[in-house]
């Protein structure tokens, strides 16, 4: 713990994990220099807790961290076998020990003071905001705060679902996987009654890999139902398990809510990461909002601006996924065709940067084509009629 409380700085960093990272990796990459920086976090990140998976143009600062990329993967279901060309994208594997690094790395670099303490409330007077500790001790004041701590919607969504997965790190002494082919969606594993599952193969070298298996859905498996799935897709797959050891577990949930995320809840606090809205409703994914938040907020800083990011996502997909998550929830359109149909009717890379929220209005309105027009068309007329009870209790 530092010696004399409250730290004055500039900027705090109120949680330390995976947003946090990528804003002190942006600040060094964009050489902020002179501001004087907090992390607080009760835990110091650091080694292997879990793996990104995104897609993005290479040539960036990650891409000396990555432990493979694929320019092609696979979209697997009971009816065929699509070899997705990302170009100029590539699919990217990121563990977490290297950007944990690269973000002690930069906090070294800016002299940053790190408090291993939990930080509580957050008293934002408009000029300076102080973070306390859960007992009410004053830990920083700074003129901003970047707050990536966990927490859950402002409201209950009007549709809650969860990704909830199960990897395995496995290795082989004889070559077993193909390092060129990365499997993205497989969704030949058994589909559970309420929700969609898939497994996936991510290869770093023809003996090591990342086998998961993947649902998204409203209830958690426990630790049996996770082990006999991923047994199914490793079988699915043709592997022999009794010649492989699962040399690390990965374990996640990550929400998939339509319930608001509160991304300035006062003048100078943001919240980033999963808590200020960057995890996409509809599938979960995080990483490529994060990473743009970061640098927005990197770019601000340098500039002299206020570190306040542009939405994670424009309203319009927030709805999409919104009617999306209730069309599959309410079992109006299946999992397994949702996707297949995303795939098929659109190029990859539109599929891809429509998930990461980029995508123009008109392209928007193209994937909208693509999917089942009558039980979507159900899902908004229901999703209309949720909001407006939803206004008329407030
Ligand atoms: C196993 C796993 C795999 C994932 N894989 C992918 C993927 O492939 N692609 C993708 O796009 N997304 C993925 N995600 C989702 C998302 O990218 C990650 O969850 C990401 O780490 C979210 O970053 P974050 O900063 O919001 O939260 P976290 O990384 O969880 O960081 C939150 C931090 O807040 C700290 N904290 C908690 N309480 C306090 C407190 N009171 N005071 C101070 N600090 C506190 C925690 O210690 C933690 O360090 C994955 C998630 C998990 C769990």
């Amino acid at each position: 713990m530092h010696a004399s409380f409250p730290v004055d700085v500039d900027l705090a960093l109120v949680g330390g994990g995976g947003a946090a990272s990528l804003v002190l990796a942006a600040l060094d990459r964009h050489g902020v220099t002179g501001l004087r920086v907090a992390v607080v976090d009760p835990v110091h990140k650091r080694g292997q807790d879990r793996t990104w998976a995104f897609w993005g143009l290479p040539g960036d600062d990650l891409d000396p961290l990555l432990s493979a990329s694929w320019s092609q993967v696979d979209v697997v279901t009971p009816a065929a076998r699509r070899v997705l060309s990302l170009d100029p994208l590539r699919y990217g594997m990121l563990r977490s020990a290297p950007v944990y690094d690269r973000a002690a790395e930069a906090e070294r670099r800016l002299d940053a003071v790190r408090i291993s303490a939990p930080a509580g409330e957050l008293r934002d007077d408009g000029e300076r905001v102080t973070v306390r500790d859960p007992d009410g001790r004053d830990l920083v004041r700074a003129g901003w705060v970047l707050d990536s701590r966990p927490r859950r919607p402002r409201r209950p969504g009007r549709t809650s679902w969860l990704q909830h997965f199960r990897g395995w790190w496995l290795t082989a002494d004889r070559p077993t996987f193909d390092p060129q082919r990365a499997v993205l969606m497989d969704f030949r594993t058994p589909q559970p009654q309420r929700g969609v599952s898939f497994g996936y193969v991510l290869p770093v070298d023809d003996r090591f890999a990342l086998v998961e298996y993947t649902e998204f859905g409203p209830e958690l498996l426990d630790d049996a139902g996770y082990d006999a799935a991923l047994r199914g897709y490793a079988d699915l797959l043709g592997l022999d398990l009794t010649a492989l050891r699962v040399r690390e577990v990965e374990n996640g949930v990550i929400p998939m809510t339509d319930g608001p995320f509160e991304s300035r809840p006062s003048p100078r606090v943001v919240r980033l990461g999963t808590a200020g809205g960057a995890t996409r409703p509809s599938t979960g994914f995080t990483f490529s909002a994060m990473l743009r938040q970061a640098d927005q907020v990197a770019l601000a800083l340098a500039a002299g601006r206020p570190p306040v990011p542009a939405p994670a996502y424009p309203g319009r997909h927030l709805w999409m996924d919104a009617v999306a998550l209730r069309a599959l929830d309410r079992g109006h359109v299946g999992g397994v065709e949702f996707f297949e149909r995303l795939f098929d009717r659109n190029p990859p890379e539109r599929v891809l940067r429509f998930l990461d929220g980029v995508t123009s209005p008109a392209e928007d309105l193209a994937v909208m084509r693509s999917s089942p027009l009558l039980p979507m068309t159900g899902a908004v007329l229901g999703d209309a009629a949720g909001r407006l009870r939803a206004r008329l209790r407030r």
